[in-house]
């Protein structure tokens, strides 16, 4: 459940347990092959201040290409979340802090799980951590091993 009423929370915290799909409207538009339903943990709870604090675990795996060599890579996303959420306007420039919609009646997490995911997401992915890439000449995988102008180019 990743919307929660706030009626609910002013009872006391909310178990916010989860699965998206890869193919729920939350990811859509988003650069992220995702290759396994996003699985959300946490706990939801009211602070004095009428803010809504969020701590929780995101996990799934995506595919992604080889900065190198471009081979489609699995990468196991893991994050752990700590975030604040509240309709204070004045908050909105805070990166740390998400802003809910005024008069909200509910705490949607959804948006905090995709914008945590790009977070996540490796800058930069190697298949292997000395992946030879591709060969600027001629394009080909050098990982296979050397090409014709990798060896053209060695001293003879
Ligand atoms: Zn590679
Ligand atoms: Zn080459």
């Amino acid at each position: 459940m990743l919307r929660i009423a706030i009626r609910e929370l002013q009872h006391g915290p909310v178990e916010t347990v989860g699965e998206l799909p890869p193919s729920d409207p939350a990811f859509e538009g988003l650069e992220l092959p995702l290759t396994e339903p996003v699985r959300v943990e946490g706990q939801l709870q009211a602070t004095e201040g009428d803010d809504f604090l969020w701590r929780g675990r995101i996990r799934t795996s995506a595919r992604v290409p080889c900065r190198r060599c471009l081979a489609e890579v699995d990468c196991g996303l893991d994050r752990d979340v700590d975030v604040l959420l509240t309709s204070d306007p004045d908050a909105a420039d805070d990166p740390s802090v998400y802003t809910l919609p005024e008069a909200a009646l509910q705490v949607d997490l959804t948006g905090v799980v995709r914008e945590e995911l790009v977070l996540d997401m490796p800058a930069y992915v190697l298949c292997r951590e000395d992946c030879a890439g591709l060969c600027p000449e001629c394009g080909a995988e050098l990982n296979a091993g050397p090409c014709g102008c990798a060896r053209s180019a060695e001293p003879a």
